[in-house]
């Protein structure tokens, strides 16, 4: 054993970053043996014959687990990163095609590129008289669209096209829907917060409309390690009783896991060297080493000014080995791609870098070494990345390196402090809200748009369908049509979801609408603003107008897919922001004013020794003026005063009150505000430890007096218009979230406060005032009331 570990490529490196502190943390993982057992007999014999053409013999145990559980019902498998997922699904799927000609099968992929890989992968089995995939998608010509319709019985395509090109227009789809077998939803860890909350109600609607054409299709999902693979399906799916896969059965491939944190160069500040130039040396030396390796990172900034640095290093040295770094870009095309990857697959190539977000659509299977920089948000997509380690290239070696190389976040150095949280604890749940009211009635319009909304439909859309959509009725979006219905709708009765009720149905009150196309399943609000890059008239994306100040003002540094843009105008009356390309070393940080109102109470508990309280407020915001910073050490080097009106927003939030009279006993008045804004700084930053959430998705506000509640008052609330359940999750795990926000201040080396601990890069009030010591103190407060009782308490 430990001669092995010698001769890997990275024993030094890791041996040294043991010795000098930089390796805080390291595990093994397998190798594992596979689990095999014999093809299922009863699959078609023409499945069978495709698998052995293919070579395969036996099936890992979960693939076998997967077939037999989806003939039962509902089910979705969240085996390891490369464990043979998509044949769960698809030998189920071929199956059914196999038996009966008619059925059809729909792949729902959340990027393009998936779906082409999974077209490629179902065309290897070469049943081509009996599977006809094809990718449905914006890119499909117009005049193929029409074969695909009648003639391809597996559809590929992405929730957006499926909300706004196929749903709306069912009836082009009448033979796809009445005979609709199987629905793959792959990847489906992607649709979690707001995406997530439009994706659940648009696979509801998918529900209603096969069940107007008479089918009910079978639901299949995967996902990566979440804490919540079942919750997450029937959230997604508003199906009950699904069956889940979890025991891998595919040989784990022997793998050791490093965190790795950059040494402090300032303990009193909390600086550490810079996290760019400790992996680039990191990366030059696996390469010197001959270990294949794949790096991630967030931004295509931080992406090229890595593989430059990387490239200068080996350039002194090893000048052959600088041409085999590259970067993996968005915007190459298909072929490009295939050759890069291709390349590195080959070992033509050492090392690639490439950002977090192409992760899903890289095909490159596994490679020596994994290094991810800086936290990409989730230890699920952490672990995802890590994934790609283990198959080394090297003869008679078997270990992969996956590593994790800190940066100077809260939460990347709460895991550098606490690797166990990465390694053992279940990691984050996917959290979505399908009746996140401001989603739900832009689904409720459109799927009334799809035929008349009637009593029948609570089996798709839920109990509480009815009460929307009489708000869209006083809003003028839809309107009653009595019992037995009238002449005016008699086109509409013919509509397969009509059904006749006695009870009456609810439908647009405009005809020839296409509610659809207003609704983006990226945004929680309709109310949304476009982002066009000037450079090249594209649509980038939108962003909804709650954030639109505060995110894309004039001067604004906006990041979308890791690719930085500068704002040159927000245009409120035609409601878009113009951005182009920009190289500059400088970001932005708007100052604003925020106030909450609370609007109801929807519920209330005691903890940790303060009221704690759940409920709807108003939020409201004024953008003043926004900063710019530098990029490398964040010096801030001016601020720019901006005019804007006030936006306000409705949303859901936690808030608790505190006694400032017995708070001033260990907290001096003059710092109590700073001790609350420092409170909920940290409360924010580990709020995504237990929800599967961004910082930007959450809000907060702090204050030693509020209106309403008459006391020291932190309020956390959704920062999406509407909530979708953060706030809710953040209540039911207070106790948690107050453990692990004093453990985030309490053990952080810094002396007053740093950008690893309460400082945050999203603070409006640009992170004044802040004391990380009261901070402590009052947390350590409200945890000792929850701790008191039990001295004294009888065993
Ligand atoms: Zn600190
Ligand atoms: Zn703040």
């Amino acid at each position: 054993m430990v001669q092995e570990r010698r001769t890997d490529p990275w024993s030094a490196l890791l041996d040294e970053g043991l010795k000098d502190g930089r390796l805080v943390c390291e595990a093994h993982e397998g190798p594992g043996r596979a689990k095999l057992v014999d093809p299922i007999p009863e699959l078609h014999p023409d499945v069978l014959a495709a698998l052995h053409r293919l070579g395969v013999e036996q099936l890992y145990s979960h693939q076998a687990q997967a077939v037999r559980s989806a003939w039962q019902g509902p089910t979705i498998i969240t085996t390891g990163t490369a464990s043979g997922k998509s044949m769960c699904f698809n030998l189920p799927t071929l199956d059914v095609l196999c038996r009966d000609a008619r059925a059809r099968a729909l792949y729902l992929y959340p990027t393009k590129a998936l779906a082409q890989d999974q077209a490629r992968a179902l065309a290897r089995f070469g049943l081509t008289k009996r599977v006809r995939p094809a990718i449905y998608d914006g890119d499909t010509p117009r005049e193929a669209r029409a074969e695909i319709r009648r003639n391809a019985n597996v559809v590929l395509t992405n929730p957006d096209m499926l909300h706004v090109g196929i749903l709306p227009n069912h009836a082009a789809w009448a033979d796809l829907f009445a005979n609709l077998a199987v629905v793959v939803v792959d990847e489906a860890h992607v649709y979690r917060g707001v995406f997530g909350s439009h994706v659940a109600n648009v696979l509801r609607r998918l529900r209603r409309i096969a069940a107007a054409y008479g089918t009910e299709p079978r639901f299949l999902l995967t996902s990566a390690t979440i804490a919540n693979p079942v919750e997450l399906a029937e959230r997604l799916t508003g199906l009950e009783q699904v069956g889940v896969i979890e025991e891998d059965g595919s040989p784990a491939p022997g793998r050791r896991i490093a965190v790795w944190n950059p040494p402090l160069t300032d303990a009193e500040l909390g600086l550490r060297r810079s996290t760019l130039a400790e992996a680039a040396e990191l990366l030059a030396r696996l390469t010197r080493e001959g270990a294949r390796t794949i790096c991630f990172m967030k931004s295509r900034k931080g992406v090229e000014l890595l593989s430059r640095l990387v490239k200068r290093d080996l350039e002194g040295t090893h000048p052959e080995l600088a041409e085999l770094v590259a970067p993996y870009r968005a915007g190459y095309t298909p072929q490009q791609r295939r050759e890069l990857e291709g390349r590195l697959t080959r070992g033509e190539l050492r090392a690639v870098i490439t950002t977090d977000a192409l992760e899903l659509g890289i095909d490159v299977g596994e490679l020596d070494a994994a290094v991810v920089v800086t936290f990409p948000g989730t230890v699920a997509s952490l672990r995802q990345m890590w994934g790609r380690a283990g198959r080394s290239s090297i003869p008679r070696r078997e270990r992969g390196l996956a590593l994790y190389v800190a940066g100077e976040d809260a939460l990347d150095q709460f895991f550098a402090r606490h690797p166990e949280e990465f390694l053992e604890r279940p990691v984050e749940a996917a959290i979505l809200d399908h009746e996140s009211p401001l989603i739900f009635r832009a689904h409720l319009r459109c799927a009334a748009h799809e035929g008349p909304l009637s009593g029948d439909d609570g089996e798709f859309l839920g109990p509480r369908w009815e009460a929307q959509a009489e708000v869209l009725v006083s809003a003028g979006e839809l309107r009653r049509r009595p019992a037995g219905g009238d002449r005016r709708d008699e086109k509409n009765r013919e509509s397969p979801a009509g059904g006749e009720l006695s009870a009456g149905t609810y439908v647009p009150r405009q005809h020839g609408g296409y509610p659809a196309a207003d609704v983006s399943l990226r945004s929680a609000s309709p109310d949304s603003f476009a982002i066009v890059d000037v450079s090249s008239g594209e649509l980038l994306g939108s962003t909804e107008s709650s954030r639109a100040h505060s995110t894309v003002h004039e001067g604004a540094i906006y990041l979308h897919l890791g690719q930085s843009y500068s704002v040159s105008e927000l245009d409120l009356d035609r409601r878009r922001a113009l951005v182009a390309p920009f190289d500059g070393d400088w970001y932005t940080q708007p100052k604003r004013e925020t106030d909450t109102s609370i609007v109801s109470l929807l519920d209330r508990r005691e903890a940790l020794g303060v009221t704690l309280s759940f409920g709807e407020v108003s939020v409201t915001d004024t953008v003043l003026a926004y900063q710019r910073r530098r990029v490398s050490d964040h010096a801030s080097l001016d601020l720019v005063a901006l005019d804007l009106p006030p936006t306000s927003f409705a949303t859901q939030a936690l808030w608790f009150e505190l006694d400032a009279g017995a708070l001033s006993e260990t907290i001096p008045l003059e710092v109590l505000l700073g001790a609350l804004h420092a409170t909920e700084h940290a409360q924010i930053a580990v709020l995504p430890l237990i929800a599967m959430c961004d910082r930007w998705d959450i809000g907060g506000l702090s204050t030693n007096f509020h209106p309403q509640t008459g006391a020291a008052t932190i309020f956390l609330y959704d920062g999406h218009p509407g909530g979708i359940g953060i706030a809710r999750t953040a209540f039911t795990r207070f106790e948690e979230l107050c453990n692990d926000a004093h453990a985030l201040i309490a053990e952080c080396p810094c002396s007053g406060g740093c950008p690893s601990c309460v400082q945050s890069p999203k603070c409006g009030n640009l992170n004044e005032p802040l004391s990380k010591a009261g901070a402590r103190l009052l947390l350590e407060g409200m945890l000792a009331a929850v701790a008191a009782p039990a001295v004294g308490a009888p065993l």
